[in-house]
């Protein structure tokens, strides 16, 4: 399943790959699970939509939309696209208005499982689990493609909030905060959506490990100078997981469909019985919560 680093360098390589770009059509097809809005309220908000950018919120993929007008606002919209520089740039910078406002929408997906979205071109066989295919103005295809049907794709005219902090803006305090008083596993509270979003068992296992804390811990029982730590680990963890391109495990491809290789970097998660890198212990793998946990019995307290 892809987490908060693989999603974030999805994002990346869309927003590179996509920003203003226009949503032409829509075709989507006809298994009702990848849908979390109605499918009609998708095509009509994705067609002739202008893509402002894609960015990540938590493990979520938000593509900002500007929806441009119907035929007599295309029209308009052409006079304003051979423009001079200068007009472009004030068209562009102005303070946005109320009834730009109106016109912003977002396309929110959620990878799940399995899903991928793939930028073809039209000439390539479509895939087999193909829920959605976007043609673009510039001739290329935005393809979602979820063997497993865990993904989700929706519409919202509001600004889209995952549900808990962002781990990466996080502050100390805050982060420390919400594990204040709780009874649960320090890693089933990790992997909280509601309270930190973003993390999945990779990145919760390897932060523990480098934070020197036991998942099985109770998260309220982490000292001041242990929250510090997992908070310190989180941070690098992530930073260097999205600067690696993320984990390939299973199938996760960017984008562009390159790997990412931060899973040559994991130091317990998948290593059960291989020796610390460490202490040269045996990693332990245990299950909390139905989800496994590699820690190092030596180094985790
Ligand atoms: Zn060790």
């Amino acid at each position: 399943m892809p987490e908060l680093p693989e999603v974030e360098t999805i994002a990346r390589g869309l927003a590179q790959n996509l920003t203003g770009d226009v949503i032409e059509s829509v075709w989507l097809g006809n298994k009702p699970e990848p849908l979390k809005s109605p499918p009609g309220e998708i095509v009509s908000t994705l067609e002739q939509a202008r893509i402002a950018g894609v960015r990540r919120v938590g493990k979520h993929i938000v593509v900002e939309l500007h929806r441009e007008e119907g035929a007599a606002g295309r029209k308009k919209k052409q006079v304003l696209r051979s423009p001079t520089p200068a007009r472009q740039n004030r068209v562009r910078r102005g303070p946005r208005s109320a009834q730009d406002d109106n016109h912003a929408a977002q396309w929110i997906v959620h990878l799940g499982m399995t899903g991928r979205l793939l930028i073809a071109q039209p000439d390539v066989a479509v895939a087999k689990h193909t829920h959605a295919i976007l043609r673009l103005r510039s001739g290329r295809e935005l393809r979602f493609v979820d063997p497993r049907r865990f993904g989700r794709l929706a519409v919202v005219r509001h600004g889209f909030e995952a549900p808990g902090s962002e781990p990466l803006d996080v502050g100390l305090e805050s982060f420390a905060g919400l594990f204040r008083q709780r009874k649960t596993p320090i890693k089933s509270a990790l992997l909280n959506q509601s309270l930190l979003s973003g993390i999945g068992n990779i990145y919760a296992d390897e932060s523990l490990f480098r934070a020197g804390v036991r998942p099985r811990r109770r998260a309220a029982s982490l000292t001041r100078g242990e929250l510090q730590g997992l908070y310190v680990a989180v941070q690098q963890v992530l930073n260097e997981a999205i600067a690696a391109g993320g984990s390939s495990v299973s199938d996760y491809v960017d984008s562009n469909g390159d790997a990412g290789f931060f899973q040559f970097q994991h130091r317990v998660y998948g290593r059960e019985g291989e020796p610390c890198l460490v202490c040269r212990a045996p990693i332990k793998r245990v299950v909390i919560a139905g989800r496994s946990a590699h820690y190092c019995p030596k180094c985790q307290k």
